[in-house]
């Protein structure tokens, strides 16, 4: 299986640090890297005109074929620069990744790819194993937004500004029951396994994992992005 392999976190660094938006901009300050002073780090680049090509990267196309090699559909989007430096740069917009999800916008495609092995790998089965059925939907508040950290005037612009972040609010099962962040998180103990679990998953596989005990920003969903390397919280 090729999914396992790319989710590695070392070879994410690798493949985030060809998006060059992704690594320096709206993570904690305990996670910010700089990679221009790393030796061998690529030259950042600015985003590209609306409407420009894009997956012309090497790593762009991995992650493409990558995507396609998991039986995901989606659609390629071209480059946006939305302006107030916000962008999406070697998007998708994901059509089936075999549980349906809500409120998806452009995402990054590590991004894409690390949400949809987590659906397939992660929360598919924690679902079996703690309520002994499927998850019939994900329910999501969105991806790409242009704004800054916590929805603050200043700061940092936020990850979901450059389309790679999601915030995931909950899971529907086949049976009708809603197991959201919110209640969830300090619910009854098939909840609270079954969320701990996806978040341990979740931290394997993202850069960035804000769940409800980092702040109270954070009560309702997880924040998964791919910028850092491990912050998991
Ligand atoms: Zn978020």
């Amino acid at each position: 299986m090729a999914i396992p392999t790319v989710l590695k976190p070392r070879m994410l660094v690798a493949a985030t640090a060809a998006f060059a938006l992704s690594a320096c901009f709206g993570a904690p300050d305990v996670m910010k890297r700089s990679d221009a002073k790393r030796p061998g780090a690529k030259t950042v680049q600015r985003p590209q005109v609306t409407g420009a090509p894009s997956f012309t990267s090497t790593d762009a196309q991995q992650c493409a074929f990558d995507l396609k090699q998991a039986g995901v559909r989606f659609t390629p989007l071209p480059n946006q620069d939305h302006g107030g430096g916000c962008s999406s740069i070697d998007s998708v917009k994901l059509l089936d990744i075999g549980t349906p999800v809500t409120n998806l916008g452009p995402m990054t495609c590590p991004l894409a790819r690390n949400f949809a092995a987590w659906a397939q790998y992660a929360v598919r089965p924690a679902a079996r194993k703690y309520f002994g059925t499927e998850v019939v939907k994900i329910e999501t508040y969105g991806t790409y937004s242009c704004r800054n950290i916590y929805g603050g005037r200043s700061g940092r612009l936020s990850q979901h500004a450059y389309s790679n972040a999601i915030d995931v609010a909950g899971f529907v099962l086949a049976d009708g029951r809603r197991i959201m962040l919110d209640g969830g998180w300090k619910g009854d103990r098939p909840s609270q396994d079954f969320l701990r679990a996806l978040h341990k998953s979740a931290c394997r596989r993202f850069g960035t994992v804000l769940s409800p005990d980092y702040n109270a920003a954070h009560y309702n969903h997880f924040h998964l992005d791919m910028s850092g390397n491990g912050f998991c919280r």
